[in-house]
Formats: C-alpha cells, sequence, structure tokens
C-alpha cells in the first residue's frame, strides 16, 4: 500500500508541475507568480521528503537537502517581498538564503558515500577535481561574472556573483561524487538527486548570465522549465528515497571504481573551457591580438587530449586483461559482469578447471604448460560469441560469461562443446601431444538475483565436477554445498589413516547369474575414523585422488584383496575365485604402475588371471600414459573392466582400441530395467556390443530378482548387488561363500 503511494505520488506532482508550466508559458502576466509558487510548493515538498528519508539512510544527505530546500523557500519569499515592495531588509533575507541553500545543497552531494581515497589515488582525484572545477570557473566566469562587473552596480554584485559562485560550488560537488564512484545505478534516489542539483545549477546560471544583461530572468521560458523541472527533480528523489526506504530496499553500494566514462570529464571540462577561450577571443574583436595564441593553444590542448584518452584507455585494457593469454582477467570478467547486470540481462557463467595441469608443468616444464594456457583460450574464445566474455581468472582456472542465455541448455551445450573440442584436440608441442581434460561448473542467474553469486555457485558446481570425475561439466543446484573445508579436514587426516589401521576392505560377491555361484570378489574400501565416525569411499576416494594418498591406499587395498582371494583359493581348492580392485585415474599416471602390481601378485602367489582392475572410461580415453601401462599388465595376463561402463566419455569408439576384457554395466542403467523394451535399451545394447567385442558384462546394482531375471534374458551373464549380498568384511564373504551359490 505503502509502496504503491509511493510510486503513484511522483507522477502525480510531475502532472501538476507540467499543467502549471503551461499556465505559466500561456499568460505571461501570472508567469511570475506561478513560477515562484510551484517554486515554493516544489521545494516545500522537497524539505518534507527530505527529512522522511534521512529516518531511513543517507541520513546526512537527506538532511542537509531539506535543510537547502527550506531556505529555497526563505530565497524565494525575501525576493518576492523586495519585488513587491521594495523592500531592501528583504532583499539581503533571501539573498542571504540563496547562498546557504547553495552551501547545503553542495555539502548534501558530497556527504553522498563514496570510496575512501588515499596516496597517489587521492592526488590523481585531486589533479581531476581542479581540471573540472577550473573548467566550470571559466563558464561561470565568462557568462555571469564578467559581465556583472562590467555593467551592473555594486550593490547588486552579492547576488549576481554569489550565486553563479554557488552553483559553480553545485555542479564541482556533484562531479567529485562521480569521480569517487558514488554513482552506480542510475534509477538510485541518491543519482536523481545529484541529477537535479546539477541540473539546477545549469539552469540558474542560466538565471544569472540573463539577469546579468539586466533583463528579468524570471519571465524567460528557459529559466521557468528548467529551473521548475530541476526542483521537481530534487523533490521526487527525496519521495523515492522516503518510499524505497520505507520497503527496505538496499541502496545501491559504493562502486570499486568509478564508471569509465566518468574519467573524462576533466578533458570535457577542458575543452569545453578553451572553445569558450576561443569564442571570447573572437567575439572579443581582439583576434589579431589573441586569436593566433588562443588558437595555437587550442590545438595543443586538442592533441594533449587525444594522447591522454589514448593512454587512458591502455591503461584501462591493461588493468582488464590477462596478458598470458589475451582473455580478460578477473577485473575484466566482473567488468563484464557489471554490464549484463545493468542491462538486467539473464547471465550464465560457465567455471573451466583445468584437470592436472600440475603434472603438464612437472612433465613438460613451465613454456609448454604456458603453450596449453594459450590453446585453451583459444578454444574457449572460438566457442563463444562476441558479447559473452572469456576469462583466466587462476593459473589454471577460466571463466567464461555468457550473456542474453534463454535457457539452461544455451549454458550447459556452451560447456559441452568446449570439453568435446578439448576431447578431440590434444595440444601438440614439439614431438609432445598434450591431452587437455577440464572441470566445468555451470551456472545461470536471472536479472533480478544477486550476480556476485554467479560466480561462487559456478564454483561450487566446478567443485562437484572435479569430485565427481574427470573431464565432465554440473549444473549448479541448490542442494550443492561447499564441500572444500570438509575434504581439507579429510586430506589431512586420511594421511594418517592408512597408518592407524582405520581403513578396512570389504568383499561383495561377483556371481554368475545362471546359478548363482560366486566367481569373484570386488575389494571395496572402508574408512572409520575415531571422531567423524565411517566415511564413504564416495566421499574420501575423490580426496585421496587429488592429496596423491590413493596410490599408497590403492597398492593397500590391492595387496589385502590379493592376498584374501589367494587364501581363498587355498582353503578351498577348486573354486575358480578371482579378486576384481578398483584402480583410480591418478594410479595409472604413476609410472612404476605395471611393477607395482606384478610385485604384489609375485607376493601374494595370486595368479594374474585371478586379477581384474577396474578402470573408469575418463581414466582410460587418457591415452597418454594409461594404454600403454593397460597393454602391459593385459601381457601379463590381468583382466582390465571398464568400471561404471556407460556414465562417462561418451564415445564408444575407444573400445575397440584399448585392452580391456570386461565392461561393468552401471547401476543407475540396471535400475531402469521394468520389462519394457525402453527400460532395457540401454543395457541390451551394451551387452550386443560386448558380445561383438568378445567381452564379458558384469551388472552392478542388481537389487531385484527381477532385475536378475531381465538381465539373463538379454544375454548378462554376471552381476554384483544387494541382492546377492552387499560389501563384506572378509570373514562372513567366507562364510556365504561355504554355502556354494549365494542365490538372490
Ligand atoms: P564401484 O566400483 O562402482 O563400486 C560399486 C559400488 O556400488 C559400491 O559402493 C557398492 O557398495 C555399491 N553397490 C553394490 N551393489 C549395490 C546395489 O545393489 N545397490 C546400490 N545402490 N549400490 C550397490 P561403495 O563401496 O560405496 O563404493 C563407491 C565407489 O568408491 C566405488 O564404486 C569405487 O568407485 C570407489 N571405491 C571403493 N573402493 C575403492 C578402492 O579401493 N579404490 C578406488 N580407487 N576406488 C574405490
Ligand atoms: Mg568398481
Ligand atoms: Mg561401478
Amino acid at each position: 500500500m505503502g509502496r504503491r503511494a509511493g510510486a503513484v505520488a511522483p507522477v502525480v506532482l510531475s502532472l501538476a508541475v507540467g499543467a502549471g508550466l503551461v499556465v505559466a508559458l500561456a499568460v505571461p502576466a501570472h508567469r511570475a507568480a506561478c513560477f515562484g509558487l510551484m517554486l515554493v510548493t516544489l521545494d516545500g515538498l522537497g524539505a518534507v521528503y527530505g527529512l522522511r528519508a534521512a529516518r531511513h539512510r543517507a541520513r546526512l544527505t537527506w538532511r542537509l537537502a531539506a535543510v537547502g530546500r527550506a531556505l529555497s523557500i526563505v530565497c524565494t519569499a525575501g525576493l518576492a517581498v523586495n519585488a513587491y515592495n521594495g523592500n531592501d531588509p528583504a532583499w539581503y533575507v533571501g539573498v542571504c538564503a540563496g547562498l546557504g541553500m547553495f552551501v547545503c545543497l553542495a555539502g548534501a552531494s558530497l556527504s553522498v558515500s563514496a570510496r575512501k581515497l588515499e596516496g597517489r589515488a587521492f592526488w590523481a582525484f585531486a589533479a581531476e577535481t581542479h581540471a573540472v572545477f577550473n573548467g566550470a570557473f571559466m563558464l561561470v566566469w565568462y557568462f555571469a561574472v564578467h559581465p556583472t562587473l562590467t555593467g551592473v552596480p555594486s550593490s547588486l554584485w552579492l547576488q549576481l556573483i554569489g550565486y553563479p559562485l554557488g552553483n559553480l560550488l553545485l555542479a564541482v560537488s556533484v562531479f567529485t561524487v562521480l569521480l569517487r564512484g558514488g554513482v552506480t545505478r542510475l534509477g538510485d534516489p541518491v543519482t536523481i538527486f545529484l541529477g537535479g542539483v546539477l541540473f539546477y545549477a545549469i539552469a540558474d546560471t542560466l538565471w544569472a548570465s540573463i539577469g546579468a544583461r539586466g533583463e528579468h530572468a524570471q519571465h524567460s521560458p528557459a529559466v521557468v522549465v528548467g529551473l521548475s523541472a530541476a526542483s521537481l527533480v530534487m523533490t521526487v528523489a527525496a519521495m523515492r528515497a522516503d518510499a524505497a526506504g520505507s520497503g527496505h530496499r538496499r541502496s545501491a553500494p559504493v562502486a570499486a571504481q568509478a564508471p569509465s566514462w566518468t574519467a573524462y570529464l576533466p578533458y570535457v571540462s577542458v575543452a569545453a573551457g578553451n572553445t569558450l577561450m576561443l569564442v571570447g577571443t573572437i567575439q572579443g574583436q581582439e583576434f589579431t591580438l589573441w586569436g593566433g595564441l588562443v588558437l595555437a593553444q587550442t590545438a595543443i590542448i586538442a592533441a594533449l587530449l587525444v594522447r591522454q584518452v589514448i593512454s587512458l584507455r591502455d591503461t584501462r585494457e591493461l588493468t582488464v586483461t590477462d596478458t598470458l593469454t589475451g582473455l580478460a582477467n578477473l577485473a575484466g570478467l566482473r567488468a563484464g559482469l557489471a554490464r549484463a547486470t545493468a542491462r538486467r540481462e539473464r547471465t550464465g557463467m560457465l567455471i573451466v578447471d583445468l584437470d592436472d595441469f600440475k603434472q603438464v608443468n612437472d612433465r613438460y616444464g613451465h613454456d609448454t604448460g604456458n603453450v596449453v594456457l594459450i590453446e585453451v583460450a583459444r578454444t574457449l574464445r572460438a566457442h563463444i560469441r562476441s558479447a559473452d566474455v572469456a576469462a583466466r581468472v587462476g593459473g589454471d582456472e577460466y571463466a567464461v560469461l555468457l550473456t542474453g542465455v534463454e535457457e539452461q541448455a544455451d549454458a550447459t551445450g556452451v560447456a559441452a562443446r568446449i570439453l568435446a573440442a578439448f576431447a578431440t584436440g590434444p595440444v601438440r608441442v614439439g614431438a609432445d601431444n598434450i591431452p587437455v581434460r577440464a572441470s566445468v561448473g555451470v551456472a545461470i542467474t536471472d536479472p533480478d538475483e544477486d550476480p556476485q553469486e554467479l560466480q561462487h555457485r559456478a564454483d561450487l558446481a566446478m567443485y562437484e565436477a572435479k569430485r565427481a570425475g574427470k573431464h565432465l561439466w554440473k549444473l549448479y543446484e541448490p542442494s550443492m554445498i561447499d564441500r572444500r573445508a570438509r575434504d581439507g579436514q579429510l586430506a589431512d587426516r586420511l594421511e594418517d589413516a592408512l597408518q592407524a589401521g582405520q581403513l578396512q576392505v570389504l568383499y561383495q560377491p561377483l556371481v554368475n547369474l545362471t546359478d548363482g555361484r560366486p566367481v569373484g570378489a570386488e575389494a571395496l574400501v572402508r574408512w572409520t575414523h575415531p571422531q567423524l565416525g565411517p566415511v564413504s569411499p564416495m566421499e574420501f576416494i575423490p580426496v585421496a585422488e587429488r592429496t596423491g594418498v590413493i596410490i599408497r591406499l590403492g597398492l593397500w587395498v590391492l595387496e589385502e584383496a590379493c592376498k584374501q582371494v589367494r587364501a581363498w583359493q587355498l582353503r578351498s581348492p577348486g573354486t575358480a575365485i578371482y579378486a576384481s580392485v578398483n584402480v583410480s585415474p591418478r594410479q595409472l599416471q604413476e609410472p612404476t604402475l605395471v611393477a607395482d602390481v606384478l610385485a604384489v601378485l609375485s607376493r601374494t602367489g595370486l595368479p594374474a588371471g585371478d586379477l581384474v582392475l577396474e578402470i573408469t572410461e575418463s581414466a582410460i580415453v587418457d591415452e597418454h600414459a594409461a594404454v600403454p601401462a593397460l597393454a602391459s599388465l593385459r601381457e601379463h595376463g590381468v583382466r582390465i573392466a571398464v568400471d561404471d561402463f556407460g556414465t562417462g566419455y561418451s564415445s564408444l569408439q575407444y573400445l575397440t582400441r584399448l585392452p580391456v576384457d570386461v565392461l561393468k554395466i552401471d547401476r543407475s542403467f540396471v535400475s531402469q530395467l521394468d520389462s519394457t523394451p525402453e527400460g532395457a535399451a540401454v543395457v541390451e545394447a551394451v551387452i550386443r556390443l560386448s558380445q561383438v567385442l568378445r567381452l564379458r558384462t558384469v551388472a552392478e546394482g542388481i537389487e531385484t530378482p527381477a532385475q536378475a531375471t531381465e538381465l539373463q534374458l538379454l544375454g548378462c551373464t554376471h552381476g554384483q548387488g544387494y541382492l546377492f549380498a552387499r560389501p563384506l568384511p572378509a570373514a562372513e564373504l567366507h562364510e556365504m561363500m561355504s554355502t556354494a551359490a549365494i542365490r538372490g
């Protein structure tokens, strides 16, 4: 209710002022009276609303504005009384109140919160303000002071010189706030107020210049319209500040930097002053003496201005550009975000973080690393439109700001295309082919959401993408929380977990679906921390990968599993059972992997043919390191399984080229089995594919007898899942296996 009234009142007032102006312009006889009445009314309302606005925020600004408006009423009244009956004291009161008004309005403008300046920034600001002041002073001198000094009796100088100087004060105060970044949003009440003050200074200078020629300025239509409108703008600003305050809207924050156009204000001021000099010289018929000098000086100043503007642009460019890649830097990204916010567009952001970039630097050196970073920048640029902004915001972290995003797919599509481009084109440096992998977080914000949140959200999504595996994108969801702190904590504690015996290996049987006999056991690690309690491998394996602990941890699990399975084999001769052990992508990068595995086999006595290593798809496509190691292990008889098949890399082509023996169908596909052709589509396709390639299929996550039956019908021979057994301690599984078949 209050908010609506707050929105309607300015409109009603503007209409009333418009009507008043029509009357004032149409009936010259009543113009002065009508004008005076309007000014007094507007000042009155301005004072009242100013005081009301001061209750909420920007107290000093609105209070000083209110006092200024009240003084303006006294001024109008005093001058009106003097005009009516020639009363001299009334004239003095009016003029002094007018001068007081200038001081108060200037004070109000200067009190608008703006950046604090120190050191060099302060002196640069002082020089700019100085230039603006002197440009404005030249205008005042030419239009008001000079005509007054030469043509008006000195008794009137208090007003005729005092007012123009007051206006100068107003103009400079407003520019001062602008130069200090006090104006960020155009619709903000404070911005409107500053606009009104500036407008007032201009209209009143016009008044002064007319008055200095001895004419009655209050009859000039331009003065009447200009001053009424300026007064109206200031009043509306106070009304809006009051309405916004009662609605608890946020006031505009102080900009970290003044808007870029304000940097040009001193130049505009110098140019205006010089133009005046030129005009004055020509008009004053002193061209023969001063013409050449002024002309040449104007030319010099023009050249210097051009030079200044060029270096200003250069400096700006430097501060927003990443020198290595030529993309924007963090400041450039922020500026792009601010522009998009001002346009009230729906914006998207991608955070692109390279996977394992440290290894590129370590293995190939920093120069090669830099080439990779430059190539990544080129790829990013090739996949965005010219209005979008690509930036490098950290060593191997990039951000892409997408403007005018209409739907989610616009943003996620760009992420997918960028990843595909990386996957198909390794960076060639000399004889080396360096694969580029990245994790991408995607976030999209609506115009009224806080754009600062955008980067944070994209960053959270990126972290989730990193945790979920390598080389994929994730879209931000509100349920995503920042797991970094917890992961950091886990990383610290994981170091000691191995020594402290907090880790345990559980075994889940892999069964033959036709007769339910166990044929193997998958080793699944568990961590029970004394304070944190049980920690899921989904949580700590990604942490272990990042810190590198996975190398020791993985070997320990391998050794435990091989020892255990060998023990089972020896205890019940005749039962063929193999060990299935997960190997993380990070382990595949390890040059000693083959030797380490063979050493474990020889230490434990497990035949190589009874070991299956489970590897995720994304690890296997990084051909550079993984393939030779896997091929070599296979030559020794170890079998390779692709774990979670179907969830990672989307190209199937690699299956025909890579050294694999088993496909483990991911449980997300098994859970879709519902006896319909649609539900079975993926599973069926995987089974056909592996039949052609002569691979064994193992279905993961079988939970119901119906799923087991359907899998069998589709031709799947092996499986694992809660239906048969959960991951169990070795002793429990042994007992279960002694009863021969494990029936679901
Ligand atoms: P994975 O290799 O795909 O292992 C299968 C996961 O599915 C296990 O989760 C298992 O408990 C669970 N599971 C088995 N049957 C069912 C079922 O019927 N229904 C459902 N809903 N889940 C089932 P777990 O033990 O939490 O392990 C999660 C992942 O952590 C593993 O996925 C593997 O990627 C990783 N992981 C576990 N141990 C190791 C390890 O020693 N080394 C490495 N590198 N990764 C490991
Ligand atoms: Mg597995
Ligand atoms: Mg799996």
